[in-house]
């Protein structure tokens, strides 16, 4: 896989569920949401299948918690990666702060890569490549990346080990959230 080239790939909103109660999210939320990923999904080096974000007040109590502190995450033999709506990442890419936006996108691949088999550890390190790869080509002011980037390696030991807390971070699902998203993006290739 060729990590270095940076394509667009045509996105094509193909459903979109829009799900209005009090607390939800607004029309407008949504929408903005939407725009957002589509335009994060082309800084990748391959778009995902799918992205779904979620309100983590939707979930139970206890998945709530958990799920405030994730800022994405995959289920088991889906092709989905969820995004969390109050995610700061998330946030400032709505606001098109550019090191969000990156940062987001090498969110996104790391779950891509949990997707394609890897472990925590390996998505970790293929996020991080990504990141690296942003600062580089000087797609997000370098002081900043690096400090983030050291925030991302500092998930692991000095031997590469995870620390404790990482194994699992992403097991926390509620199937109300999966339910009731407040926006789902399909990417489709076209090629
Ligand atoms: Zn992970």
């Amino acid at each position: 896989m060729d990590h270095h080239r940076f394509s667009w790939y045509p996105c094509v909103v193909a459903t979109l569920l829009v799900l209005l109660w009090p607390g939800q999210a607004s029309a407008g939320d949504d929408a903005d949401c939407r725009r957002t990923v589509e335009r994060v999904v082309k800084l990748l080096p391959k778009p995902p299948i799918r992205v779904v974000i979620v309100d983590a007040n939707q979930a139970e109590p206890s998945a709530r918690r958990a799920l405030r502190r994730i800022d994405a995450f995959t289920t088991k033999g889906s092709p989905v990666v969820y995004l969390t709506h109050h995610s700061d990442v998330l946030q400032g890419a709505l606001k098109e702060w550019a090191l969000h936006e990156h940062v987001l996108a090498a969110t996104i691949w790391h779950e891509m890569a949990h997707i394609e088999g890897a472990d925590e550890a390996e998505a970790q390190r293929r996020e991080e490549a990504l990141l690296t790869d942003y600062i580089i080509r000087g797609r997000v002011d370098r002081v900043e990346g690096m400090r983030y980037l050291a925030i991302l390696r500092s998930r692991r030991g000095k031997d590469g080990t995870l620390k404790h807390g990482q194994e699992n971070a992403e097991e926390t699902v509620n199937s109300r959230v999966l339910e009731h998203p407040i926006a789902v993006i399909e990417c489709i290739t076209g090629r």
